[in-house]
């Protein structure tokens, strides 16, 4: 018999990892899938300078807070990438990758 989840979600974007946060936090089974690699959108869908223009601070996922010395600053999608999966770390996401 297979495992029964709470919730499927598809997508390991900085919207389903926020998601998988607070599913995590109400204590749902669940699992995040996503067809390539955490950030995918990021790791190639940006031409090799692009800095986000949203400003470090407004990029910040539920449950983290910005501790770093330039909370207006720009990063690039490198580091917004490196933060995704240090965050899914960090919290323990379940995220499944290469699901195609
Ligand atoms: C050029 C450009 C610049 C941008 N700059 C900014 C910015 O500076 N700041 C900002 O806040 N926003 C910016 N955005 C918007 C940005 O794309 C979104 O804020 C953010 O990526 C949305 O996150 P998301 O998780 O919804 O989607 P995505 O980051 O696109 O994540 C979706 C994920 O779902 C996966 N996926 C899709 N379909 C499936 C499937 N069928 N099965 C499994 N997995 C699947 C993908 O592989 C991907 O990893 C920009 C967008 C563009 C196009």
């Amino acid at each position: 018999m297979g495992e029964v989840l709470d919730a499927l979600v598809i997508g390991a974007g900085p919207a389903g990892l926020g998601v998988s946060y607070f599913l995590k936090r109400e204590g749902l089974n669940h699992q995040v899938l996503d067809r390539g690699r955490i950030g995918e959108t990021g790791r190639t869908q940006r031409w090799n300078s692009f800095r986000l223009n949203s400003p470090t601070i407004r990029s910040i996922l539920p449950g983290d807070a910005y501790e770093g010395p330039d909370p207006w600053g720009a990063i690039t999608h490198h580091e917004f990438v490196a933060y995704l999966e240090g965050y899914t770390e960090r919290h323990c996401l379940p995220v499944i990758t290469q699901t195609q």
